[in-house]
């Protein structure tokens, strides 16, 4: 699943090909026909991301201070993503529940799991449901912790929680927990404020660098076989999709097992409990 460093960059992405256009907007698939054409000929005043969540803002009469903005909310759930490019536009190919055309370049959404327009109080629903995005947030890991610490849900579990914080998927949290030495099943409430201080500065610099990177690593380089040059594929991960594999730092085979529906990846001896 696409985590918040690939919405982060689909949100800059399309702010610096489309901010201040008047857009086409359409639907080629037919099953957003609708919520296209609220948007069709609006201008586009800017795109942000909020953990796996784009909203691109329109307003009709491209005034930022509009009261009648509308966003194009999109998440992309497990199978979503966009493309693009300059003009112009080829032709159509598979299911492309949306498409954007502006004065210079052209995008397509294919496969998200939400794709609808809301309104500004629905994007403050929405921002008050959510957690704390590593990417976005000033308040330091506060609010995050706040709705975590309270409970003894294990913390491999609140990593994941998007209301506790927003834009971490399955490959961040089973990282994070790996370079912190913690037990996935550790109770959230046992982690201490210093330690959850120390995993929030982590995450934010393992996630901006996905952003700048345009992928996810997380191997220190001491670590990696390879050490030289930028991470290969199969250097990525410390844990993650490497069930069976021997741990980088101790030679342990990663563990997995099913959590929640999602597979959780571990080193037993590096993160004993
Ligand atoms: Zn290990």
């Amino acid at each position: 699943m696409p985590e918040g460093h690939v919405v982060e960059r689909v949100a800059r992405e399309h702010t610096e090909r489309f901010r201040g256009q008047r857009l086409r907007v359409s639907s080629p698939q037919g099953r957003f026909v609708e919520g296209a054409a609220l948007l069709d000929g609006h201008v586009l005043l800017g795109v942000s991301a909020l953990g796996k969540h784009s909203l691109h803002r329109f307003a009709a009469d491209g005034d930022a201070r509009s009261r009648n903005d509308l966003y194009l909310h999109v998440h992309l759930g497990l199978y979503g993503k966009w493309s693009g490019a300059s003009l112009p536009v080829p032709d159509p190919v598979g299911a492309i529940r949306v498409q954007l055309v502006g004065d210079d370049g052209w995008a397509q959404l294919r496969g998200a799991t939400a794709c609808e327009v809301i309104t500004a109080p629905e994007v403050r629903d929405l921002r008050a449901r959510l957690g704390e995005d590593p990417l976005h947030s000033k308040e330091g890991g506060a609010k995050a912790y706040s709705r975590l610490s309270g409970s003894s849900r294990a913390i491999a579990l609140a990593l994941m929680d998007q209301t506790v914080t927003a834009g971490v998927g399955n490959a961040y949290r089973a990282e994070i927990l790996f370079r912190h030495g913690l037990w996935p099943f550790t109770p959230s409430s046992q982690i201490s404020p210093e330690l959850w201080s120390q995993l929030w500065t982590d995450l934010q610099r393992l996630m901006r660098a996905g952003v700048r990177e345009g992928r996810m690593v997380t191997t220190e380089r001491a670590d990696r076989t390879r050490r030289s040059g930028p991470a290969r594929e199969d250097d990525q991960y410390y844990v993650y999709r490497r069930a069976g594999l021997a741990c980088r730092r101790c030679g342990t085979p990663i563990a997995v097992q099913d959590l929640a529906g999602r597979n959780l990846f571990w080193c037993p001896s590096c993160q004993a409990a």
